[in-house]
Formats: structure tokens, C-alpha cells, sequence
């Protein structure tokens, strides 16, 4: 071709990828959604397509596959994503059973979505073992386990209910946002899926929204890949740099933050105002022995109070605290609160007296200092 191309053809040409042999130590996010072919056929690399996979969303789900301990991971626009992918990864006419107390929005998925597609579910105490057995049914094929659950920190036993799951031919899923891998990796502990949201500690920084799945079996890995691809919810590669970069200090903030709550929960259970405590590090908490063996490197940090309060008081508290932001999520650097029953409407079993506690990494001083001062108002 001798012609000199045109102003239009130079804009594209020119600004093409050349930086193909440099080494950036921190990892570049890759934009691209598509990948060059060689003239044989051939591609240079794993990547064809940005929804199949890309440089950014690989560096995340091999991450989070070594930090639990599992062979395959798979990443999700968000965590709703991921548990949609396990529920889709089911046929018509399953049955599962659900814990009373786990993230809402998993129960309103059921009965909107799920429901009209064929599947049912029963929820049940799942601390008591002897209530999932009875719940079983010749159609069950999941168990989801929330450990510690959402708002309630229930803690239920993963090897136990694995093992009752795996002598029915059922399925064993933990959604394991709120211990993180830092605390507990059920895989270990017998179960075969493992959830998250990743808009919470692996993320962070309550800047990104994404999930993931990780399992051992080939089969199933290869179901919830083709759900992955073919549904396409996928995070973009700026979600997966995000949540790369945070995976990097997960360790550093759960530790601290676990650090934090505990203290918190610990001043919390002697203040007069306080009813409840619900934090599994503490030993009047009714599953302590077996968050003790399941959740090796501590406790977490969420916890939740039931105040001696009407909702009304309640709410009003969780207004007065100066570095405890009145939001929802969790997760983050910083400290969040949330009356939880305003936020999952009518049905919502949560106890109106109930605040949800997300403790960040700021010095425990202040934070216990801020309660201190909340509680002492007059609501
Ligand atoms: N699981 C738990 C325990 C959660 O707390 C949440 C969100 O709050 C989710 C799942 C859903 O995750 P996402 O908001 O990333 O869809």
C-alpha cells in the first residue's frame, strides 16, 4: 500500500498498543476487549475477549483461588452475581435450604427470580443440625451457609453441615464475606462452593462492587465458568484492579479491624445501655466454641447490639456517632453503622433495637470514645 493514510486512519494507527515489552511492577489495567489474532489462527496469549477473560480479572480469580485454598475462582459483577451464578448452576425443581438469618436480598432473589424458575427453598435455624436434617428433602441439592451470618452473627458449624450435606448427595455453599479468607476458608473445612462479595473486605475501600465463586470440582467449575462467560456478568478490568490492589493489604486491615471490633464488642457487652451483644469472640456468645475452631486467625469484625431502646432511640444513636458513618455495606477502612431493620423493609426479622456495627482501622480509642459519647445522650 503506498497511498499515505488518512488523518482518521493515523488517529487509530498511531495510538495502537506498543507497550508490549515493558515490565510495570504494578500490574496495568487492561482496557482492551479484544485480542489480535495471529495470521495462523493463533493468539498469542489466553485472551480473546474482555467477558471471557482478561489480564485483570485472571490476576483476581488466581488470587482469590490460592487465598482460599481452591483450584478454581471465578469473578462477578457483584456478589448478588455470584450467588445468581451458584443458583443458576441448579435445575428446575431443586430445592435448597437457606439459614433464617443471612443477607436479605439472597431471600428476595429466591422469591422474585428463582422462585417463577422452578426452584424452592425452606429457611432454617442453621446452628441447630438437627433442623437442616429435618429440612432435607429428595430434591435438595444446596445447603447455603452464611458464617458469621448477616446481621445476626450466628455461626454455624461448616464441617458438620458439609458432612450431613455430602451423606445426602447435597451441595455444601458458604458465603464467606464477613470471615474473609484472612479468618476462614471453608473449602477446608469440607464445603464445596465458596462465595463472596468482594465489595466488601477483599475490595476494601467502599469503591468497587464485585463477587466470586470458588470450588473445587472440575465439573461444577466448568458450569458456573459457562454461566460467567455466556450470562456475562462480569466486573470491567478497572473493578478487578481495584480489587487486586485491595487483596494486597486484606491481611493488614482484617487483622486490625478484627482487633478493633473485638475491643469494641468487649466494651460494648459491660455498657448499661446495651442488651445484646452479638460478636462471636465473645464467650457469651451462644456459638463461640465453634467459631474458636472454624475461624482460625479470630473473630472478624462485624458485630451487632441490641440497645435498650425503642426503634425510634435506636436509630437516633446511630446518628450521633462522629466516626461511625450512618451507611450500608461493610468492609471498608472505615466504620460504618446501620439500623437494619429500616433498611430491609416490612418482613425483615431482624430486632428493631438492632444496629449493625462494620469496624474499620481507625485507633480503637476514638471509636470506643464515640460510643461512649452516643450512648450518653440523651435519645
Ligand atoms: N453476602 C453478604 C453477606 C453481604 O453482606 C452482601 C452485601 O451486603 C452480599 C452477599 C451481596 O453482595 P453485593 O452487594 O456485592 O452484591
Amino acid at each position: 500500500m503506498k497511498s499515505k493514510p488518512k488523518f482518521e486512519t493515523i488517529a487509530i494507527k498511531s495510538t495502537e498498543n506498543r507497550c508490549r515489552d515493558s515490565e510495570p511492577v504494578s500490574t496495568p489495567i487492561y482496557l482492551s476487549t479484544t485480542y489480535k489474532r495471529n495470521s495462523d489462527g493463533s493468539y498469542n496469549s489466553d485472551f480473546i475477549y474482555s467477558r471471557i477473560d482478561n489480564p485483570n480479572r485472571k490476576i483476581v480469580e488466581e488470587s482469590i483461588a490460592q487465598l482460599e485454598n481452591g483450584k478454581y475462582a471465578f469473578a462477578f459483577s457483584s456478589g448478588m452475581a455470584a450467588i445468581s451464578a451458584v443458583f443458576q448452576s441448579l435445575k428446575t425443581g431443586d430445592h435448597i435450604i437457606l439459614p433464617n438469618d443471612l443477607y436479605y436480598a439472597v431471600k428476595k432473589l429466591m422469591e422474585k427470580v428463582f422462585k417463577s424458575w422452578g426452584l424452592s427453598y425452606d429457611l432454617v435455624e442453621m446452628t441447630n443440625l438437627g433442623e437442616i436434617n429435618k429440612a432435607i428433602r429428595p430434591n435438595t441439592s444446596l445447603i447455603w451457609v452464611e458464617s458469621p451470618s448477616n446481621p445476626q452473627l450466628k455461626i454455624c458449624d461448616i464441617s458438620a453441615i458439609s458432612k450431613m450435606a455430602h451423606k445426602n448427595n447435597i451441595k455444601c455453599a458458604v458465603d464467606n464475606t464477613w470471615a474473609t479468607p484472612v479468618l476462614q476458608n471453608p473449602l477446608q473445612l469440607g464445603a464445596d462452593i465458596v462465595m463472596h462479595s468482594n465489595s466488601k473486605y477483599l475490595g476494601g475501600h467502599s469503591d468497587v462492587v464485585g463477587g466470586c465463586i470458588v470450588v473445587n470440582e472440575k465439573i461444577l467449575a466448568e458450569k458456573i465458568k459457562s454461566i460467567q462467560l455466556l450470562s456475562g456478568a462480569v466486573p470491567s478490568p478497572f473493578d478487578c484492579w481495584l480489587i487486586a490492589r485491595g487483596i494486597q493489604t486484606l491481611h493488614l486491615r482484617v487483622m486490625k479491624q478484627t482487633e478493633n471490633a473485638f475491643r469494641l464488642a468487649q466494651y460494648l457487652e459491660k455498657h448499661p445501655k446495651i442488651e445484646k451483644v452479638n460478636y462471636p469472640g465473645l464467650k457469651s456468645h451462644p456459638q463461640h466454641s465453634v467459631a474458636q475452631k472454624q475461624q482460625k486467625n479470630g473473630f472478624g469484625a462485624m458485630l451487632s447490639i441490641l440497645i435498650k431502646a425503642t426503634e425510634i432511640e435506636t436509630f437516633n444513636i446511630s446518628t450521633k456517632l462522629k466516626y461511625f458513618t450512618t451507611a450500608t455495606s461493610l468492609g471498608g477502612v472505615e466504620s460504618l453503622v446501620e439500623h437494619r431493620k429500616s433498611v430491609e423493609g416490612e418482613n425483615s426479622p431482624t430486632p428493631a433495637n438492632l444496629l449493625r456495627i462494620s469496624v474499620g482501622i481507625e485507633h480503637i480509642d476514638d471509636l470506643i470514645a464515640d460510643w461512649e459519647n452516643a450512648l450518653s445522650m440523651n435519645n
